[in-house]
């Protein structure tokens, strides 16, 4: 299984070495001729996404990236990857990708609780553990979104099709139950 992993800035290495533990060989993509192969499957990682979105017009790889995830490629994206994936952002005007009918909220947990960790079952896989960094939470989905996990009643992971959406970052805990669910999910595609 080969995933592309979007390297443009943000926490990318983590979710390679956790795909590399998993047996997959993984593509930094960092420009537009990366974009030049097969992948199984998609990470857009955590960071900023108001300058991940940029980065992605700038270096002319936006079309191209979107059209792979509405043909379905396995997409996993944390935290500021799922800004970018949802259609709608409930505190900014801009929105990028679109291809998640959910509403995010960024930055939802305000300056006093900007960081936190938890446990909480996630639909499937069970019980995962939770590193939240000035996370997004998603405010509310289509009825065609399957909500994964709440914490404290907030929606904090979502799967759409092949597209998987969370709030927190899988890639800095030692839990593998999110990767492995996604190395399915490219096996399956
Ligand atoms: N606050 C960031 C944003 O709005 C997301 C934070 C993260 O990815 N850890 O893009």
């Amino acid at each position: 299984m080969k995933v592309g992993i979007l390297a443009v800035q943000g926490a990318f290495i983590e979710h390679e070495h956790k795909m590399q533990a998993l047996g997959a060989t993984c593509v930094e993509i960092r420009k537009k001729e990366d974009l030049n192969q097969h992948f199984d499957g998609l990470i857009l990682p955590g960071g900023e996404s108001t300058v991940q979105g940029k980065l992605l017009n700038d270096l002319d790889m936006f079309a191209d990236l979107k059209k792979r995830i509405q043909q379905g490629i396995p997409t996993l994206a944390t935290c500021a990857g799922l800004i970018l994936l949802a259609e709608h952002i409930s505190n900014d005007d801009k929105a990028y990708f679109q291809t998640l009918p959910v509403t995010v909220k960024r930055n939802a947990y305000g300056r006093q609780l900007g960081s936190f960790y938890t446990e909480e079952e996630v639909k499937g896989i069970g019980q995962v553990p939770m590193t939240f960094i000035r996370a997004p939470y998603v405010e509310s989905a289509e009825d065609e979104v399957e909500v994964l996990a709440k914490v404290e009643e907030k929606i904090v992971a979502v799967r759409y099709g092949t597209q998987i959406g969370l709030s927190f970052h899988p890639e800095l805990d030692e839990n593998n139950k999110i990767h492995e669910m996604f190395y399915q999910m490219m096996e399956a595609a």
